[in-house]
């Protein structure tokens, strides 16, 4: 069979690769095609908790998602409306420290009009009336976060990039990508896409197809954990969604009065082909023991299923979308740091632009600037993946 030319491949089809492909083909950037040897959401994307908050550390990641949450309230108003809902966000912390640490994060947050306030005790335990919170110093809340179903959001992409002549191609096993008269070749044993482009959106997969081609970038897989649970007493069908800083432990609401809870990051790295993908025994003791004590109308919640995914850290704790340094042709949109779902359709949009713009100069790349390849073109040393949920923070002025 002769190669097949295409304007773009994508990589990947999570998230990150369908919201690309949805916003090149609404760009007229075509022909595209979507590449997965699995199929869509079988990576992080079919595993996450969807979470979408604004609660984030620096502006750029704030005004990324506050567009992601409002493509997805829109495309979930058209196509699917339990995709999205908008039930608020609350964290808190007992310990002084941290409460320092939340009180100069709404400033911050503030600063950059995300719509934040503090809570008192009595305020947060009558937003969780199953919850004890008698103890907590301080804790915070954004009334506009949401939920998202990460899947049916990404189905959603898909579907309308299809509609708009994306072509999506999943289930062949991968056969390699290569350079080959100033194209790019994804190869599989029956067939060969030949690309002016190729975006690598492969999740934690992004590090070794790059590492493959000779263009390493600083990408740590790391596993982190979900369960599905059905509390005892019906009536908590909406809720906030909740972060225990002290324990790690969040919770959102899940269809049908069931809650979906998860702990953060386990501090080591992982491959992606070769991870345990059930729920660690553990992980249920963690979230039984934060139930317990702090909300102890979950304490007898039922265990309904757990399960763990691979996400991918940088070392600054910022994606990694834009041109691979010194690849002509070659892109990558990885390295969400467990924040891919509410990052996604903001960062699509920003790259599909970039792309659009068709001359591939640097200055079409300027709204990416802070999560740009180039970063690391000198190089990077090993490191660690870093927790989810931090706290930190900070606005650095070139973003
Ligand atoms: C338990 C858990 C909870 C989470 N909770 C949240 C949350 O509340 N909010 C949030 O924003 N994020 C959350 N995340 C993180 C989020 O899931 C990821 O950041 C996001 O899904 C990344 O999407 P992606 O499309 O980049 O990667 P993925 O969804 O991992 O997709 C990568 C795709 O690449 C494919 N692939 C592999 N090899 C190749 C190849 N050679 N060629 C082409 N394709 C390939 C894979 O099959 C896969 O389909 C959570 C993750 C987990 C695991």
């Amino acid at each position: 069979m002769p190669p097949e030319p295409v304007e773009v491949a994508i990589l990947g089809a999570g998230i990150a690769g369908c919201a690309l492909a949805h916003h090149l083909v609404g760009r007229g950037v075509g022909p595209v095609i979507v590449y997965d040897p699995r199929t869509p959401s079988a990576g992080a994307t079919g595993r996450a908790a969807g979470i979408v908050t604004e609660q984030l550390w620096n502006r750029w990641d704030v005004a990324v998602t506050r567009d992601t949450k409002v493509e997805y309230a829109a495309l979930a108003r058209r196509w699917d409306p339990s995709a999205y809902a908008t039930n608020g966000f609350a964290r808190w912390t007992r310990e002084p420290v941290a409460a320092q640490v939340l009180e100069e994060a709404v400033e911050r947050l503030r600063q950059w009009n995300v719509d934040v306030r503090s809570l008192d005790a009595p305020e947060l335990g009558r937003k969780l009336p199953w919850g004890r919170f008698d103890d907590i110093r301080r804790a915070i809340w954004s009334p506009g976060d949401g939920v998202v179903t990460p899947s049916t959001m990404t189905e959603i992409y898909a579907e309308t990039a299809r509609q708009a002549g994306a072509e999506f191609w999943f289930g062949t096993p991968f056969g390699g990508l290569g350079r080959s008269d100033g194209r790019w070749e994804l190869r599989s044993a029956s067939r060969t896409v030949r690309a002016k482009r190729v975006v690598v959106a492969a999740g934690a997969w992004s590090k070794r197809i790059l590492r493959e081609i000779g263009r390493p970038i600083p990408l740590v897989p790391y596993r982190t954990q979900a369960a599905v649970l059905r509390p005892p007493s019906p009536g908590a069908d909406f809720f906030p969604s909740i972060h225990d800083i002290d324990t790690d432990v969040y919770v959102r609401p899940e269809s049908n009065g069931r809650i979906l809870a998860g702990d953060g990051t386990e501090l080591v790295e992982v491959d992606p082909e070769n991870f345990r993908t059930g729920g660690d025994e553990g992980f249920v003791s963690h979230l039984a023991e934060c139930f317990a004590t702090r909300l102890p109308g979950w304490a007898d919640a039922e265990l309904l299923r757990a399960w763990a995914g691979v996400c991918s850290s940088t070392p600054d704790r910022r994606p990694l979308v834009g041109p691979v340094p010194g690849a002509e042709g070659l892109l990558v949109m990885a390295g969400f740091n467990g924040f891919g779902v509410m990052r996604a359709g903001g960062v699509a949009r920003r790259l599909a632009e970039a792309l659009s713009a068709g001359d591939g100069s640097r200055s079409a790349y300027e709204p990416l600037a802070p999560v740009l390849p180039e970063r690391f073109a000198s190089g990077f040393p090993p490191f660690a993946p870093r927790p989810g949920f931090t706290l930190e923070g900070g606005d650095d002025p070139r973003f």
